[in-house]
């Protein structure tokens, strides 16, 4: 789905495209992302985006930057 192909689970061939997925958790809102240990406190790295079917709901997950989290978990 992410390269524009059809959906792997129903063949529909609109995808929805957000590159954010926010979480409203602590009554802030933050984007979706992976977390790795900083020196004091869990910090997010790889914002995630979705691709998501319009015709039975099925999303996958991407790293929007797998670059930047390959630096990070390599450092
Ligand atoms: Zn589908």
């Amino acid at each position: 789905m992410k390269t524009g192909k059809d959906c792997p689970k129903c063949g529909g061939g609109r995808i929805f495209h957000s590159p954010t997925i926010t979480d409203r958790d602590d009554g802030w809102d933050k984007n979706l992302a992976l977390q790795v240990k900083g020196l004091i406190f869990k910090r997010g790295v790889g914002e995630l985006e979705a691709f998501v079917c319009a015709g039975c709901g099925y999303t996958e997950l991407y790293v929007s930057d797998i670059e930047a989290l390959r630096r990070e978990v390599e450092s």
